[in-house]
């Protein structure tokens, strides 16, 4: 793929130049189109149709809906690419269970569930009629370079940028399912030995009953789960949630995704700057990489439209205006990286205190009434956890 940034003295043809059309370059260019700002979108596919239907499903918090309502894509998605999560699940490896409810916590849904496939078409519509923004081949001089491109991201290698990983040796296996009952809006999590299974309710292909998996599994027994046949895969995911939601059919294809825990240091410089996946990863057992990517977005692009009413003469790839996004992006990333990773060290250990703490500690979360809000509210809002939500 082409990285190569050009020489930091060529003159700007653009205010922005993102590098990435994933889920978050896209939101970031239509943000940024919005304010007038002028971009450019490199996007090395520029293909009509990607060769493969991604079957992730995304997990999204209000907050991150409420971005896409703002970039006008929220209706444009069809009523079956999304479903709402009314209440949610979670069971341990012995006996432990927590249980949240959209109701309880004051709101009509906890979540919605998006299709990635629908929700990159509705994305890419949308970019083909946002004024300002021009489709790119390669990157080309800007006042601002925004690295978009996800974890294997190679112009942040160019850039020299340290990438701290944390593999799990871990894959996580996707598909999409249906079931023989209804979901009833609520999600389900089993934290077993030794994977994290997760059922999302959708409505694709089937209304009412259909289901998107992820499955986190050593690589091993992931590779043995994704050559089996149809039938011993749903026979294994029966087994798996002990026939909880009823019997479960393959509806799709599966897919794998190797896990890793992930942070980039530092994330902004002179005249460039990381957003999404290319600046953090996380585990998908709590579904919130892709929150955490648009609540960048949702902090970058207001401070680069302030800059540029206020100060235009100001490059808006000025490391004090980047220095301010990195500064209040910090908190937000890390605490959720931290509350990801370590459920999942917690869940992953097998020894017997391990296994004890970890079932009691989620019987007592869920009879204390402030602290399950709490945890709610830190999957909910990554931005209601932020300390400053207004930087200057
Ligand atoms: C199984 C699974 C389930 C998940 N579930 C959830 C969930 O429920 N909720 C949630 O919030 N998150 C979830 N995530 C995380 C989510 O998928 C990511 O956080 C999100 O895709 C990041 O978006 P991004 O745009 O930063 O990166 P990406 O989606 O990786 O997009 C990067 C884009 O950049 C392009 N690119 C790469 N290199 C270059 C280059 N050199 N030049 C130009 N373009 C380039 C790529 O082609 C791609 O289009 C899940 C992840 C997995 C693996």
């Amino acid at each position: 793929m082409p990285s190569a940034l050009p020489p930091p003295s060529s003159p700007p043809e653009m205010d922005v130049c993102i590098h990435g059309a994933g889920p978050v370059g896209a939101c970031l260019a239509l943000a940024l189109s919005r304010h007038g700002l002028s971009v450019g979108l490199v996007d090395p596919r520029r293909s009509p149709a990607p060769a493969r239907e991604d079957l992730r499903a995304y997990a999204l918090s209000p907050s991150s809906v409420q971005l896409l309502q703002q970039l006008k894509v929220w209706e444009a998605l069809p009523s079956e690419a999304r479903t709402s999560v009314q209440a949610m699940r979670v069971q341990g490896d012995s006996g432990g269970r927590l249980e949240f409810a959209g109701a309880q916590q004051g709101l009509n849904e906890l979540a919605w569930i998006v299709d990635a496939g629908a929700l990159e078409r509705v994305l890419a519509e949308a970019l083909r009629y946002a004024p300002h923004v021009q489709s790119l081949g390669q990157a080309a001089p800007a006042g601002l370079q925004a690295i978009c491109e996800g974890r294997e991201s190679a112009t942040r290698a160019d850039l020299g940028v340290k990438w701290l990983r944390q593999p799990y040796q871990h894959t996580a296996v996707a598909a999409r399912l249906i079931g023989d009952q209804p979901h009833d809006g609520m999600a389900h999590q089993w934290f077993q030995q030794p994977g994290v299974l997760g059922l999302l309710p959708f409505d694709r292909p089937k209304s009412g009953s259909s289901w998107a998996l992820v499955w986190s599994l050593p690589e091993e027994l992931a590779r043995l789960h994704l050559e089996e046949d149809p039938a011993s895969f749903e026979a294994a995911l029966e087994d798996a949630t002990a026939g909880a939601v009823g019997r479960l059919q393959l509806a799709s294809d599966r897919a794998a995704w190797p896990l890793v825990s992930a942070r980039a240091e530092p994330v902004c410089g002179e005249g460039w700057v990381l957003l999404g996946d290319a600046a953090h990863a996380m585990h998908p057992l709590a579904g919130q990489g892709l929150n955490v990517g648009l609540g960048d977005v949702a902090c970058l692009a207001p401070l680069l439209a302030r800059s540029h009413r206020e100060q235009p003469w100001r490059s808006l790839g000025d490391a004090r205006t980047l220095r301010a996004y990195a500064r209040s992006r910090a908190w937000p990333t890390q605490s959720m990286t931290t509350l990801v990773d370590g459920l999942w060290q917690l869940f992953s250990r097998p020894e017997a205190p391990f296994k004890e703490l970890r079932n009691q500690g989620m019987s007592l979360v869920n009879q204390f009434s402030p602290l399950k809000h709490w945890l709610a509210r830190q999957a909910m809002d990554d931005r209601a956890t932020q300390p400053n939500r207004n930087p200057r």
